[in-house]
């Protein structure tokens, strides 16, 4: 049987760089484990409009399309920010989550305890955390129709968008959260705002069916998205799977995101339907950007890339020993004190590169076996 393959867009700034440590990695996994991968690799976001004129070909978009799991860098910089709106890196970016329909965005929000003092919170309310935020991301608000500026009756004008949801919008990305809430902790909250929204009441509405009909084993509950906030800070450890929709999921995603520190930790998944493989449709990247003010300098943390291909490892692959092997190792490396500059905190830290904090996981991922 052909190796499960790896389509790895790098893309600008500092994506090259994360990628080369990710690379590392999937090295690893075929010498020291046999599970070998056919990486292939393709541009996207400015440096495919500096080769090809266009954020993303349609080649690369065919590549993706047939590809078990996309790996991303980031795009994007200040080079690119003169070009016109259709041809931006972003573009190339928004392209691939539309074409291969990816509507369950995972955002996980998780804690390693040596860097709990990094968060803004106190340590014992986010030590040990680890939870996952599931965001519809092809419908909603962002893309309802009608939306635009139109003017009034009185000579101004008026912006609008239109927040709308079909039922199986909302059932397919339900079925993702059960899904996931089945393989952690079984339990999962879904946050809308029935109180004021009709689509909020359909939401919670459809929920509450996928949930009666098909998982009557996972523990639901429902909250409002304004009460989930506080929640969210208030005690976060009380979330295993909350799902919600585009607009909240933004929102409630970064901010469960700022629990746990530095934005170089942070992997994220975009899961789409089943293909015939049994394998999702599916693009793992790091929530950051491209970083330009430390790209080119070995600053940049790979964590979140490294954590992204974890993911991969874990939804994409049914590897998810594999993927806690992974996790293990960068807590490891943590626990030793190795810090890239941004986790550089006034408890200090033995300073190292992008490429110093690659060496070091694939060394505990040595030290593993
Ligand atoms: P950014 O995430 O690139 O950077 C924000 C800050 O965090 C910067 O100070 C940066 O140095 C730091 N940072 C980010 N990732 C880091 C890492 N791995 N290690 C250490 N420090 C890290 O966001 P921005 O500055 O708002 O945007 C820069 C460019 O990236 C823009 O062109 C923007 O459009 C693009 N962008 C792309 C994506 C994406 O590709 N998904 C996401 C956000 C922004």
């Amino acid at each position: 049987m052909a190796n499960p393959s790896i389509l790895i867009l790098a893309g600008d700034g500092i994506g090259p760089e994360v990628m080369a440590e990710v690379k590392k990695i999937i090295g690893w996994f075929g010498d020291k484990r046999g599970i070998a991968f056919d990486v292939t690799e393709d541009l996207v976001g400015g440096s495919a409009y500096d080769v090809h004129g266009t954020p993303l070909t349609d080649e690369t978009m065919a590549k993706a399309q047939a590809a078990d799991a996309v790996l991303l860098g980031a795009v994007g910089g200040p080079k690119y920010d003169v070009l016109d709106f259709s041809v931006k890196p972003e573009r190339g970016l928004l392209r691939l989550r539309k074409e291969m329909d990816l509507f369950s965005n995972l955002r996980p929000a998780q804690c390693f305890d040596a860097l709990a003092d990094f968060s803004s919170l106190k340590k014992e309310v986010v030590a040990g955390l680890d939870i996952m935020i599931v965001r519809e991301l092809t419908s909603g608000v962002y893309f309802g129709e009608p939306r635009g500026i139109f003017p009034d009756n009185e000579g101004g004008r008026v912006g609008v968008n239109t927040q709308r949801y079909t039922t199986d919008e909302i059932r397919r990305v339900a079925r993702s959260a059960f899904e996931l809430a089945r393989r952690r902790g079984n339990k999962v909250c879904s946050m809308e705002k029935a109180n004021v929204m009709e689509s909020g009441i359909l939401w919670r509405e459809e929920v509450q069916w996928v949930h009666d009909n098909e998982y009557p084993d996972v523990e639901l509950s429902h909250m409002y998205a304004d009460a989930g906030a506080m929640q969210l800070v208030r005690w976060p450890k009380q979330f295993d799977v909350i799902v919600t929709d585009n607009l909240f999921g933004d929102l409630l995603s970064d901010c469960a995101a700022m629990l746990t520190g530095s934005l170089g930790m942070l992997p994220s998944a975009s899961l789409g339907a089943p293909t015939e493989s049994g394998r999702p449709k599916a693009l793992y990247e790091p929530v950051h950007g491209s970083a330009p003010d430390i790209a080119g300098q070995g600053k940049a943390n790979p964590i979140a890339c490294i954590l992204s291909f974890a993911m991969a490892l874990r939804y994409s692959f049914d590897l998810g020993e594999e993927a806690s092997r992974v996790e293990r190792a960068v807590e490891a490396v943590l626990a030793d004190g190795a810090r890239t500059a941004d986790l550089m905190g006034p408890e200090g830290g033995v300073p190292v590169s992008t490429a110093g904090m690659g060496d070091l996981i694939v060394q505990a991922l040595d030290a593993s076996l």
